[in-house]
């Protein structure tokens, strides 16, 4: 599917959902993309991207930057805290703030910077023993912390289990974010971007609906 089509269905479920025009940031998921898709996507004008890994995004990222202005790079996969300074000096945004230990890391580092990305605390809203996230119940207490460091915080991101009714985990996320006083709301992939929009998404992150399958099958 073309970068276009997918914008016009952002678009229309934009409209569907009584959202005002552009109320949804696209984030085009470039992960083990080849370069030259990556690049087809920059050459239509769209800046706005989401990588997994650090080290892969550190591969390809700065030559792009070298060439194309304006560049708005997410970090949607899980952060170590000894990448969290290059992470911190490559991406706009990170997604996936979730655990106590980070958000200190990135408070220490934000302060010796003096710049800090736009940030969004990733919930494990299925409560899933393999999956990153802070659970449901201690996200309020974790905002709370995160606020008390003085970290920047945009919004909340979920990856809803692959098998359940993903709208459920986006309510939750919107009722979670919405009590808290956070706007942002990173949520839905290829397969369900227009129920999460329904639901308040304000990113999506579309990663093979626009590239294509990724070779290798790795999904981070
Ligand atoms: C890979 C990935 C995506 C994009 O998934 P698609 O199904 O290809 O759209 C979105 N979010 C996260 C966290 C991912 O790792």
């Amino acid at each position: 599917m073309s970068l276009e089509e997918i914008k016009s269905r952002i678009q229309t479920a934009e409209n569907s959902a009584g959202r005002t025009p552009d109320a949804v940031q696209l984030i085009a998921v470039s992960k083990v993309q080849p370069n030259a898709r990556v690049e087809a996507v920059l050459n239509e004008g769209h800046r706005c991207f989401g990588e997994n890994r650090v080290q892969e995004a550190l591969g390809k990222w700065p030559d792009f930057a070298q060439r194309f202005s304006g560049l708005d790079l997410h970090l949607i996969g899980p952060l170590q805290t000894n990448k969290a300074r290059q992470a911190m000096e490559l991406f706009q945004s990170i997604h996936t703030l979730d655990r106590p230990k980070l958000a200190k890391t990135l408070a220490r580092l934000a302060q010796e910077l003096g710049q800090c990305p736009d940030l969004f605390i990733q919930v494990n809203t299925g409560a899933e023993p393999q999956k990153a996230g802070i659970l449901p119940a201690d996200t309020d207490d974790f905002i709370s912390e995160c606020r008390a460091l003085d970290l920047p915080l945009k919004g909340l991101m979920c990856i809803p289990p692959v098998a359940e009714d993903a709208a459920e985990h986006f309510t939750l996320l919107a009722e979670m974010a919405a009590r808290n006083g956070l706007s942002g709301l990173s949520m839905g992939m290829s397969g369900d971007f227009e129920t999460a929009i329904a639901h308040g998404a304000t990113h999506v992150r579309v990663g093979s609906a626009i590239f294509g399958a990724r070779a290798y099958g790795q999904e981070g």
